[in-house]
């Protein structure tokens, strides 16, 4: 059977205004040909810094907006060109948990309703007993107390709320839940209640998760395998061991420079970039992270790397693993 998510050469460019008097008119290239899939029951997380297109792959993946070219493929049919009756059930099947549950939760709305709605817009409930049940082993499911349904979001904590967002996104069962940062703005303890709760649907669901986070350290507690994005672009993609014990691709190893060790202590050799991330509206020719690589050389400058297989499962752009073989893409 095909794999549960299918994202081939993805891209998204925003036409914006820019020069004089906005006389201008210019791409932002957010995503710039990214692929990848998510198997059933699969975390994959998406990292890189803020800007690098990560949520833009993520709000693809939810129809947010139409993409600007590739595909995206759930359980084997396109989500990407769907007609609206197909479209419905994909929905439906793609949940997603936001960073800000305060934002994303409707204050007017009692829990019990918020809770309701998926479930009714999806045709869930076979009777308003069924939905009362459904709506209660939610509370259950995401560890609130049930005499909370009758609350407003203001009147939980950052973390409960984050609880009724993903109750929310599991009450239109979903296979797969996109989590745009959703712990990010969370205090260090709730982050690791959270984290461990969606490890747990995970198991008991079944759940895939595409978990995007700017947080190394967090990713490395729950992940599967890790896709590394800089510029609209995958630059390396791995399972979880090799991504944190053997990292190839230079940005990488930047990256993780900076996530701490777990013994006390214990610290990794920071690696300094130079220089900031530039602009998707100009990325630069040949490899995108040539102006600020600490391993640049001639070819970089002129030539884009493309993603190459180095071992089974992990996969590089980089000149340096030129010795690789190389995929179509
Ligand atoms: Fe650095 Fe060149 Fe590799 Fe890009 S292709 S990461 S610039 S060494
Ligand atoms: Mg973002």
């Amino acid at each position: 059977s095909p794999p549960l998510l299918q994202v081939n050469d993805l891209k998204k460019h925003f036409p914006v205004k820019s020069g004089l008097f906005g006389r201008k008119s210019e791409f932002v290239y957010a995503v710039d040909g990214v692929s990848f899939e998510i198997a059933r029951g699969e975390t994959l997380s998406l990292v890189g810094e803020s800007g690098c297109g990560k949520s833009t792959v993520g709000r693809a993946i939810l129809r947010l907006f139409d993409i600007t070219a590739g595909q995206v493929i759930l359980d084997g049919q396109r989500i990407d060109d769907a007609h609206p009756g197909t479209m419905r059930q994909m929905r439906r099947r793609v949940q997603v948990v936001f960073q800000d549950p305060f934002s994303s939760l409707n204050p007017r709305m009692r829990v019990r309703d918020i809770l309701a709605e998926p479930i009714r817009n999806f045709g869930l409930a076979k009777s308003a007993e069924d939905l009362e049940v459904r709506v209660t082993s939610l509370m259950d499911t995401v560890r609130l107390p049930r005499e909370a349904l009758n609350r407003r979001p203001h009147e939980f904590s950052g973390g409960q709320r984050q609880r009724i967002g993903i109750a929310r996104a599991l009450a239109a069962e979903p296979e797969l839940i996109v989590c745009d940062e959703a712990v990010s703005a969370l205090d260090v303890s709730v982050k690791a209640q959270i984290v461990n709760l969606l490890q747990d649907l995970q198991s008991e669901f079944g759940l895939a998760l595409l978990f995007i986070s700017h947080d190394l350290a967090i990713v490395e507690h729950m992940t599967h395998r890790v896709a590394v994005m800089y510029l609209g672009k995958i630059v390396e993609i791995a399972p979880r061991r090799e991504i944190f014990a053997a990292p190839r691709h230079p940005y990488t190893r930047a990256l993780l420079s900076a996530v701490p060790l777990p013994e006390p202590g214990a610290q990794r050799n920071p690696i300094i970039l130079k220089g900031d991330v530039p602009s998707p509206i100009n990325p630069p020719k040949g490899c995108r992270f040539h102006t600020r690589c600490p391993l640049v050389f001639d070819r970089c400058r002129v030539e884009e790397p493309v993603l190459r297989a180095t071992g089974t499962e992990q996969w590089v752009a980089c000149h340096l693993e030129d010795g690789a073989v190389a995929t179509s893409g």
